[in-house]
């Protein structure tokens, strides 16, 4: 590099689009001759890890502190500035790299990757996505900005977990149309804010050549092993093989409830009449005791937990002005995964850390990998990584080390099993649901999208009485930031839950062997295509009613084992 590049993301954390240009131009004019290769792709890589590591710092700081006007500014300048002309750049890097006729093993899967790219690239998309990227920032502040009244509080919505969760109806029931009020007002706003995305999203596939949207994203998402028609599969098969079961836990609830008719506010409560359980009082005691369980699944797992705790990679707690939700994000210059949640005491939050520390876990297997591109796969594997943290830490959440009594465990565990099935149906709904506003002219259209999101809910959610709650189903669709944010990322969850079953179904056999076929399958990065992944894991990559109804049954299995050692009533 004439510029030599810096040692770290901090030297660019307010680096505007002009600092950072001349590294890539020179990168463009390097002469490429074979001996000089290697060298000019690990300064590209490092230039690339560099500003997503500036880019994920500057994305830390706003989501930890939405009020934060500096941080907001710099979230944004990376976001729609620096990083789509970077992309654009980049874009250039790949095409030479491809007409260099240049081959490694370990890059296969990578440079696969960069011919698609190539292949949809078009520069009259630059604009169109960083408008896109606009768009999103709006629907997190519109949502992140949501708050609720609550005995004379105004509190941010994942406040009013613990009370979604109340034993007691009536509580439950003004908590959750406290938590769908905001959203059902919102209603007008995020359906103008989405007809804005939708249009946008179809230019930029027309602009391609495709069809449609959804055509495109499966070359965009890198979706080289499975088809539109695979999905369409999935949500049939899921109807076939996983909505009896969802029938019979609807069934179960109703009975242990003594309701006549399941309402949406009955879906979070805990059976069995416990008052709610607090697995822990705040981040730290999260964080210290989530560390005793990754020790147990393996000791390098809680090493590499214990790091991130001593480095401040952790914001676990739920504050005003935080942004909603959870994630995973990593730093790719450190090689450090940076976990971010609002945890608020409840169970929840203990699946939701052993989830995105799954994450961390790919992060460290995967950073001693030479190039960025090598190292990380698409999310059919990331997920299969967190979701199965899920269930391979599950033997281990028991007091003392970990989180629950005996019989709060047994919940917990119950719980979690039940939302396995139930996410399935889940998946498929929203699956399905963004096939259909990207296929059908009618997508275009807010009243007609909400139309379809009744439509096909209906056959992923049957047993749950919503009448004369119409707007707040409705507000469903509206909630989940995926089809704002990152449309199409989401029967991802599905593939991936299907080969984390299968992952926990070796571990029951051999606990040792899954894991540490895991932890192989996680340090391979994305140097494999998805199906070889899945196969060192142990696991199969899948989409038929067979092997979905095969692992149905077996969590319903567990699930009635766990049913039978209920305590006597006293
Ligand atoms: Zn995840």
């Amino acid at each position: 590099m004439i510029r030599p590049l810096p040692d770290s993301a901090a030297a660019l954390a307010s680096a505007t689009w002009e600092d950072i240009e001349p590294w890539f131009d020179e990168l463009e004019a390097r002469p490429l001759d074979p001996g000089a290769m290697w060298a000019w792709l690990d300064d590209w890589s490092t230039l690339e890890a560099l500003l997503m590591e500036a880019a994920s710092r500057a994305m830390i700081r706003y989501t930890v502190n939405t009020r934060d006007e500096q941080a907001e500014a710099d979230y944004r300048r990376f976001s729609t500035t620096i990083l789509p002309q970077a992309d654009e750049r980049s874009v250039a890097l790949q095409k030479r790299l491809v007409a260099s006729g240049y081959r490694t093993p370990e890059l296969d899967t990578a440079i696969e990757r960069f011919r698609t790219s190539i292949e949809i690239f078009r520069e009259a998309n630059v604009p169109l996505m960083s408008q896109l990227e606009e768009l999103g920032a709006n629907y997190q502040k519109l949502t992140g900005g949501m708050t609720a009244e609550w005995e004379g509080q105004r509190l941010p919505l994942p406040r009013l977990q613990p009370f979604l969760k109340s034993l007691d109806r009536g509580v439950r029931e003004r908590a959750w149309s406290a938590s769908v009020q905001p959203y059902v007002a919102a209603r007008d706003e995020m359906a103008a804010l989405f007809d804005r995305m939708h249009a946008l999203r179809q230019q930029v596939a027309h602009n391609a050549g495709f069809a449609n949207y959804r055509d495109y994203i499966f070359p965009a998402k890198f979706r080289f092993d499975y088809t539109p028609a695979d999905c369409v599969h999935f949500h049939e098969a899921v109807e076939q093989a996983v909505m009896p079961a969802f029938d019979r836990l609807m069934a179960h609830r109703r009975e242990f409830l003594g309701v006549q008719a399941l309402r949406p506010w009955d879906l979070a409560v805990e059976l069995h009449g416990r008052e709610a359980v607090r697995p822990f009082s705040d981040g730290a005691e999260l964080a210290s005791r989530a560390r005793e369980v990754f020790e147990r699944v393996d000791p390098e797992l809680g090493h590499e937990f214990g790091t991130m705790m001593q480095e401040g990679l952790l914001d676990l707690d739920s504050r005003d002005g935080k942004a909603p939700g959870g994630y995973c994000d990593t730093l790719h210059i450190t090689g450090r995964p940076f976990i971010f949640m609002n945890a608020v005491g409840m169970t929840d939050d203990v699946n939701t850390l052993l989830h995105e520390a799954g994450h961390a876990f790919h992060a460290f297997a995967s950073h001693p990998l030479p190039l960025l591109w090598q190292r990380h796969p698409g999310s059919e594997m990331a997920e299969l990584a967190s979701m199965s943290m899920e269930l391979l830490a599950a033997p281990h959440l028991q007091r003392p080390a970990g989180f629950f009594a005996p019989e709060d465990w047994r919940q917990a565990r119950l719980d979690h099993l039940e939302d396995v099935i139930i996410t399935l149906a889940h998946v498929a709904s929203i699956d399905a649901f963004q096939h259909w506003i990207y296929t059908d002219p009618a997508g275009a259209d807010a009243a007609a999208r909400d139309a379809a999101w009744l439509r096909i809910r209906s056959r992923f959610e049957r047993g749950v009485d919503w009448s004369g709650l119409e707007r707040e189903r409705i507000a469903r669709w509206y909630r989940q930031l995926h089809v704002f944010l990152y449309p199409f990322y989401y029967i991802e969850y599905g593939i991936a839950q299907l080969g984390a079953l299968q992952v926990w179904r070796n571990s029951l056999r051999d606990p040792v062997g899954a894991v540490r076929k895991y932890r192989e399958a996680l340090s391979l990065g994305a140097t494999r295509p998805l199906p070889a992944l899945y196969e060192a894991a142990g696991v199969r990559l899948a989409f038929d009613a067979g092997i979905i109804g095969e692992l149905v049954a077996l969590v319903e299995e567990e699930i009635g084992r766990l049913r039978a050692e209920a305590p006597a009533p006293a």
